[in-house]
């Protein structure tokens, strides 16, 4: 079994974002800059914010971050969002999600301009995605396909089994694998990667099991510890656990673990290839965000 080691491929990816940053401000040009908005305090939300600033500033891009009371009007976070398109020296931002019950994240999605979309889930870029067509790629999906591609495993032919259908996971995974071949963004990477065929799975999929059996790749991102066991996965099968779940740890001192979606440890010794949690897609899901913002950034100042 081969370990998908996503802190070691970010990385290397941040080295060569550093290098081009780097060349920007060589040739007088300005730093991309990256703006996140956070409403509320959710802890989880709050770390993963943390570390993309800390990434940003590892690479040399700038990062601010907008913190919004989790009592904010829709109205009022519609403003902040219109404001950042508006404002020429942001390339591109997000809107950590979740939001609080009463903003309606799709409204709030739909408002981004696409071109500073760097969470790629405006309907503008999805719809490029499925098209085909060069866009902007929901960060954690861009961030296997990287993963894949470098560790060299090929998808053509493939049957690849995603078990999740959310719009920034398990939808646009799905449409990058199904595609017709591509060449993946990175210089180094070599697959190209797409022509799979793909089944999609959730809540009320009945034959989970069976399916899951016939994948040469699952991909799993459902949010539950252990989903995928052993026994639903065939001896060589490449496995990606999407899934970040907190699970009480008393010994430590946060006080929980961070566990993916996969019975790891019994999972990882049937398997060829497999992502550990944590280490695996986060680092990669943070460092599509960086690509992405050098991508918006370019998109935007291209004269
Ligand atoms: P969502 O809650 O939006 O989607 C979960 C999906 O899992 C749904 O489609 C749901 O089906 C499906 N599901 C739930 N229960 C089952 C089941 N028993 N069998 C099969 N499918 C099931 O989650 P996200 O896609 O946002 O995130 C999934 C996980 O990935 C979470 O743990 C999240 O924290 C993590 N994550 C990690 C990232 C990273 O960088 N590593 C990035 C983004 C997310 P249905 O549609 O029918 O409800």
């Amino acid at each position: 079994m081969i370990l998908l080691d996503g802190k070691h491929i970010a990385a290397q990816i941040r080295s060569e974002l550093r290098t081009e940053v780097e060349a920007l401000t060589a040739n007088g040009r300005r730093v991309p800059h990256l703006a996140v908005i956070i409403v509320g305090e959710n802890p989880a939300s709050v770390t993963y914010v943390n570390n993309k600033i800390r990434a940003c500033q590892d690479v040399g891009i700038e990062a601010d971050v907008i913190a919004l009371s989790d009592n904010i009007s829709q109205e009022k976070l519609l403003l902040e969002v219109e404001r950042l398109n508006a404002n020429p020296s942001i390339d591109g931002y997000i809107v950590q999600l979740p939001l609080p019950e009463h903003i309606n994240e799709t409204d709030i999605i739909r408002a981004i301009d696409p071109m500073k979309d760097v969470d790629g889930l405006h309907p503008y870029n999805v719809g490029l995605t499925a098209f085909g067509l060069p866009s902007i790629v929901s960060a954690t999906p861009k961030g296997i396909r990287e993963l894949l591609a470098r560790y060299d495993i090929q998808t053509e032919g493939k049957h690849v089994v995603v078990i999740g259908r959310s719009n920034i996971v398990g939808k646009p995974m799905a449409m990058l694998l199904m595609q017709r071949p591509y060449l993946a963004l990175s210089k180094t990477a070599s697959a190209a990667l797409g022509d799979a065929t793909v089944t999609v799975c959730h809540s009320k999929t009945r034959n989970l099991k069976e399916l899951c059996l016939t994948a040469d790749i699952i991909i799993v991102a459902v949010g539950q510890p252990c989903l995928l066991t052993a026994d639903m996965v065939r001896k060589g099968a490449v496995v990606i656990d999407v899934g970040i779940n907190r699970v009480p740890a008393l010994a430590t001192e946060r006080g929980y673990r961070l566990v993916g979606d996969v019975d790891f440890k019994l999972v990882s010794k049937k398997c060829s290839y497999i992502t550990p949690v944590p280490g695996g897609v986060g680092p990669m899901t943070i460092t599509s965000l960086l690509q992405n913002t050098l991508q918006a950034y370019m998109m935007n100042n291209s004269q």
